[in-house]
């Protein structure tokens, strides 16, 4: 009987401590994470969203460029994480094209936040869904840019989100669906593509672009020098050519992609080539939400 009160209290203790361990790491965790909102220029939050993209840039100074919305409600979750309760604005929201993995999220954010600007190609919408998104969009009076390449979001000491692609007027043109959308072209190849920069270091968000604008972009490589690479659509087969990151050299890829998704994705061959040139991969179908910190003038990923 008594062993049994022995065995009992020593499980009692384990489980205080473990408790106390995990109560304590999470304190960390919240501390950190303010210590960065007030030191770091900015922050980049890659949100799991599960099979989608959205991440967001926040800088220093509480300006928010969202970036794609992911396919549901969990961006509005992280959104609540990475800014602070009382903040309901968000500068620019970014949609690097109108797939649902990328924008219907952003239904429920039109719903809970003052936005400025939203920023899109302009592209005439292809699904009643997406009809529905840009008459939302209009009905809230938000204010529209139809970027290309040269387009800039000026941020906290001087970081900023720079416009890469498309580089030519999307405005109202009907994109010709692709002929096999696992091979990229349609609406993904006409996504927006973008540098966010932190001193000489540099984020690289590719939407879901395939290898034929990696192709594209290669004629500017010295635009594509990045650190981060937000790997291209999800991890597909048809992106994240060699020729591409021998180019963009990162040292780190982020892979925004829901846990057993039925694309596949991330592929066996993206992996391969990502872990041959010792870049290190983040996952948010394994890690959930991944976030970095622009401090000093250079990013690094965050705890
Ligand atoms: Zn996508």
């Amino acid at each position: 009987m008594l062993s049994m009160n022995k065995t009992f209290l020593k499980r009692h203790h384990i489980l205080l401590i473990v408790l106390a361990l995990a109560g304590a790491f999470s304190l960390a965790g919240i501390i950190e994470q303010r210590r960065l909102a007030v030191t770091a220029s900015a922050q980049l939050w890659f949100f799991d969203v599960g099979q989608g993209d959205a991440v967001l840039i926040r800088d220093r100074e509480g300006k928010d460029v969202l970036i794609d919305g992911g396919p549901g409600a969990d961006v509005l979750e992280g959104l609540s994480d990475a800014m602070p309760f009382w903040d309901r604005t968000i500068d620019v929201v970014l949609v690097t094209h109108l797939d649902a993995d990328h924008y219907v999220g952003l239904f429920g954010v039109l719903q809970k936040y003052k936005i400025g600007e939203i920023w899109w190609n302009g592209a005439a919408p292809t699904t009643d869904t997406a009809r529905r998104f840009v008459a939302a969009v209009e009905a809230k009076g938000i204010a529209q840019r139809f970027v290309q390449a040269g387009e800039r979001a000026d941020l906290a000491d001087g970081t900023s989100f720079q416009v890469l692609w498309p580089r030519e007027e999307m405005r109202g043109r009907i994109v010709p669906p692709a002929t096999s959308s696992a091979k990229g072209g349609g609406t993904n190849d006409f996504g927006i593509v973008g540098t966010f920069s932190c001193g000489a270091s540099r984020a690289l968000f590719t939407g879901d672009i395939s290898a034929h604008v990696e192709a594209a972009l290669l004629d500017d490589a010295s635009a594509l020098r990045a650190e981060l690479l937000k790997v291209a659509h999800h991890g597909s087969a048809y992106s994240t050519s060699e020729a591409f990151l021998d180019a963009v050299r990162p040292k780190e890829a982020v892979i925004s992609s829901g846990a057993g998704n039925r694309y596949g994705h991330p592929t066996p061959r993206v992996l391969s080539a990502l872990l041959e040139r010792g870049i290190s991969i983040h996952r948010t179908d394994r890690e959930g939400t991944i976030r970095y910190a622009c401090a000093g003038g250079r990013l690094h990923l965050a705890k």
